[in-house]
């Protein structure tokens, strides 16, 4: 809807200020929509109080239009909620954008990315962008994960060898989701379609000794406390971070893909694993982002995968900031 895209336009700016994203950002038009960045523009740094933040491109699914994708809206709903939002409706674009903190000189990533080769053909230039950020992956000495979903933790892994790609950082946790993923018999338990991501987990994880596991909202590296989102799965978990009195809530995949689940957070996604645990946990989060004037990032966000959310209706509405 073009007219709530200018509006967007004309407050965007300004909620980015309020909302505790220092102005090296700067909103521009209809192109927010778009799934990707152009090539060689897939690295945008931003910062929190005195964090740097810097987003990293992926990739994107372009995902064919699937009735199952979401439980309870149509495949002319979720396309109608993309038109709305200024995006293609020829397939589901599904962006992947991974984000690097540096909080005094410690290098803290969140997820992985996907891994290159083993998820998406057309998600595979985290490694790329990283370089072009100027960032050592053998520096990453901490690594937050959200959850064992292919796009968040394949890329620590070698495609085939399954061998470790930071085999030096910290690999931290929610204690509920490694144990989850881990249990004996779990991957008898999984759908078919999850069994081979089961294996893969439970014949590499164990054997890695670098894991910290974290029981409840703990401070899990300074000004960053793990915040617990369950649904999407039984521990996947966002982070805030909190720097010279600003805050970014790392929502990881707790509002998925806005155009869709910000008019429409009740939408239950085939990827929640507890659908209505899943919406609960969307509302709860993103009313917090609102009530506390918290700028929010997400990993399948529109790159560079930041902005905020604002209250409409039953539902919300998401401003991006783009590059
Ligand atoms: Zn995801």
């Amino acid at each position: 809807m073009l007219n709530m895209s200018r509006r967007h336009l004309v407050i965007g700016a300004g909620l980015a200020t309020a909302f505790g994203l220092n102005s090296r950002l700067a909103i521009v038009g209809p192109v927010w929509a778009q799934p990707a960045p152009e090539a060689g523009k897939g690295v945008y740094k931003y910062k929190v109080g005195s964090v740097e933040v810097t987003a990293l491109y992926d990739g994107v699914w372009k995902k064919p239009h699937d009735p199952a994708f979401i439980k309870n809206a149509s495949i002319e709903d979720t396309k109608a909620a993309l038109a709305k939002a200024d995006m293609t409706t020829e397939y589901m674009p599904i962006p992947l954008t991974v984000i690097v903190l540096k909080v005094g000189d410690r290098l803290i990533m969140v997820d992985s990315g996907s891994g290159v080769g083993q998820w998406q053909p057309t998600a595979v230039s985290l490694p790329s962008n990283m370089q072009a950020a100027g960032i050592d992956p053998a520096k990453i000495g901490t690594i937050l994960i959200s959850h064992f979903h292919p796009d968040h933790i394949f890329g620590l892994m070698e495609k085939g060898s399954n061998a470790p790609i930071y085999p030096n950082a910290e690999l931290v946790v929610n204690a509920t989701e490694y144990k989850w993923w881990t249990e004996p018999g779990r991957v008898e338990k999984l759908p078919e379609a999850r069994k081979a991501l089961g294996t893969r987990i439970q014949t590499v994880f164990p054997t890695w000794k670098n894991f910290t596991l974290v029981e409840g909202e703990k401070e899990v590296a300074p000004g960053i406390r793990l915040v617990n989102a369950p649904g999407h799965t039984p521990g996947h978990s966002a982070f805030l971070v909190e720097s010279g009195g600003k805050q970014l809530m790392i929502s990881n995949d707790t509002a998925y893909v806005p155009a869709l689940l910000a008019p429409h957070p009740e939408w239950q996604g085939a990827y929640d694993q507890d659908g209505p645990l899943a919406v609960e946990t969307r509302r709860k989060l993103i009313d917090r982002i609102i009530a506390d004037k918290i700028a929010v990032c997400g990993a399948h966000f529109p790159f560079p995968g930041t902005g905020t959310f604002a209250k409409d209706g039953a539902g919300y509405t998401f401003t991006p900031v783009n590059a």
